[in-house]
């Protein structure tokens, strides 16, 4: 999704539809002009979290924030504002949570959190919760933002686990309008969504629940434009995790830079295997 929507991120879906007609393919270019099959912060902070989980065995803060500063010093193609500022902060504090702040409420945290979805896969919500917090608040300590990543790390959890997408939506996407009725995402059609997590998560939500393929929902969110490749990367979690690898067009996985696919892939076995066993050791006699 990140690889898909990078092309045509910050584009109205005016200025997609008469550059591209509909973006469907990964082709590289956009205001970073990306070489095809490349991706952006989205995925390699997703990646930069994933290799600290399992190098330190559990979703700890501190490595989670060291992690996203070794990643901000190797020079990533780009870096959120939130995300930029609050590293710098660390740096100097070493506390690896930043202050609450009612307007960090970007989407970053929300678009690198699939490692906590799989390394705490069949453990407790509280563990969850925790994890996902954790993670977040290394840059965004945001009340809106926590509600989002929980809701999505509960949702990649549902999905794998084979339950039903209209059931999800009841219980997760539905719960979390209840809780925050700013999140309503049913009103009106979202397009140019900006890097605010509700716009984000109301435009995933469209894609996602509107969509009956993987293929078809990431293009339904890419082309809305505005932060597609964060749209992408949300909505590929999500999608991923609904249809499976084998519903993942052919075409995409051959463009897709084939160092960060396999690092994804790896990494992805390896959270699993990582939340099985924790998973054992919880439940195991003593
Ligand atoms: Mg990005
Ligand atoms: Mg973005």
């Amino acid at each position: 999704g990140d690889a898909l929507g990078a092309t045509v991120e910050f584009l109205t879906p005016n200025e997609i539809r008469h550059q591209h007609g509909e973006h469907r393919d990964i082709t590289g270019g956009g205001w970073l002009r990306l070489k095809a099959g490349k991706v952006t912060d989205d995925t390699t902070m997703s990646l930069a979290l994933g290799e600290a989980i399992l190098a330190s065995g559990g979703i700890e803060a501190k490595s989670a924030a060291d992690a996203f500063d070794a990643w901000m010093r190797a020079k990533p193609v780009d870096i959120g504002n939130t995300v930029r500022r609050n590293l710098i902060t660390y740096r100097k504090t070493r506390n690896p949570e930043a202050p609450a702040s009612e307007h960090d409420a970007g989407n970053g945290a929300a678009m690198r959190l699939l490692p906590v979805a799989l390394a705490c896969y069949g453990r407790p919500a509280a563990t969850a919760i925790a994890a996902s917090r954790a993670q977040a608040h290394v840059t965004h300590h945001n009340e809106l933002s926590d509600a989002a990543c929980e809701t999505l790390v509960f949702m990649v959890q549902d999905l794998m686990a084979g339950r039903d997408a209209g059931e999800v939506q009841r219980e997760r996407a539905d719960n979390l309008v209840r809780r925050y009725p700013v999140f309503a995402w049913n009103k009106k059609p979202i397009g140019n969504p900006s890097g605010y997590v509700v716009d984000t998560m109301q435009a995933v939500f469209q894609a996602f629940f509107g969509t009956n393929s993987f293929e078809e929902c990431l293009i339904d969110v890419v082309n809305r434009g505005g932060d597609a490749d964060t749209t992408g990367a949300i909505a590929g979690m999500l999608a991923g995790a609904r249809y499976g690898r084998e519903a993942i067009p052919k075409r995409w996985l051959k463009a897709l830079d084939a160092q960060v696919l396999s690092q994804c892939e790896k990494q992805a076995a390896a959270l699993i295997e990582l939340a099985s066993d924790a998973a054992d050791t919880a439940t195991a006699p003593t």
